[in-house]
């Protein structure tokens, strides 16, 4: 196996707008051009949901899907990573259209919404930091999320209880379920009070060292009394 060093100095740079690539080989031109593009769209789009913009170009590792495996250590099922740069793997026997290259540009955006989120707070809870990654991979699609909770909802855990570290979950049906969690409670958020309140939440985490209180200070309602309406909606989404 070769460092992952090793195996980057190989690949040519590529600098656009706002971001600094780094191109497998291996990648087809096509491909490697529409992911330029997706990750512009994604620092335009969501840069202005949450007010965020990088100070400087951010650096973006293109591994052909092989590669990426062999050269990070990921376990097969990591779909891409946010390390300070943002790595991703390509189906390189993909064309544009594939479900494989077409999840591959959800997971651009979901990785630079990390990477707004660490920015802004770099002590976001985990399940917060998911939630929002996830709002912003697509589109509208909280009848579907709600549909699912409502079908658990015996699962349900209150968000203080929520672990707040990705490495203390090792149950994969708990993480699915801590994920989809996360993910209702941005869409409930977002609907009632705009995107441009989840940068305020975050720059409050950041500064009162709690999520708790940045919730209280930032939405003027407790956690539980937000959580409760939330799971009002849930169970009676035509009420
Ligand atoms: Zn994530």
């Amino acid at each position: 196996m070769k460092s992952e060093a090793g195996v980057l100095s190989s690949f040519p740079s590529v600098e656009i707008k706002h971001f600094k690539l780094r191109v497998d080989p291996k990648i087809p031109g096509k491909l490697a051009t529409r992911l330029q593009v997706e990750l512009e769209r994604a620092y335009s789009e969501l840069g202005k949901a949450l007010g965020a913009w990088p100070s400087s170009k951010v650096t973006v590792v293109l591994y052909s899907q092989g590669r990426f495996y062999e050269a990070t250590g990921s376990q097969h099922w990591v779909g891409g990573f946010y390390d300070g740069q943002i790595k991703l793997p390509v189906p390189v026997k993909s064309d544009e259209k594939d479900p494989a290259f077409r999840k591959l540009l959800k997971v651009v955006r979901h990785e630079y919404a990390h990477l707004l989120v660490l920015g802004l707070s770099a002590e976001c809870p985990m399940w917060l930091n998911e939630g929002i990654a996830q709002y912003f991979e697509a589109s509208y699609q909280k009848d579907a999320v709600y549909a699912r909770l409502k079908e658990s909802r015996e699962a349900r855990i209150p968000l203080k209880k929520m672990p707040s570290r990705l490495g203390k979950i090792d149950d994969v049906e708990l993480a699915r379920w801590v994920y989809l969690q996360g993910l209702g409670f941005v869409e409930f958020l977002v609907e009632k009070y705009k995107p441009f309140r989840l940068r305020l939440l975050l720059r409050a985490i950041a500064e009162e060292h709690s999520a708790a209180t940045a919730f209280e200070r930032v939405y003027g309602r407790s956690t539980e009394d937000l959580e409760k309406e939330w799971w009002k909606r849930i169970e009676n989404p035509d009420g």
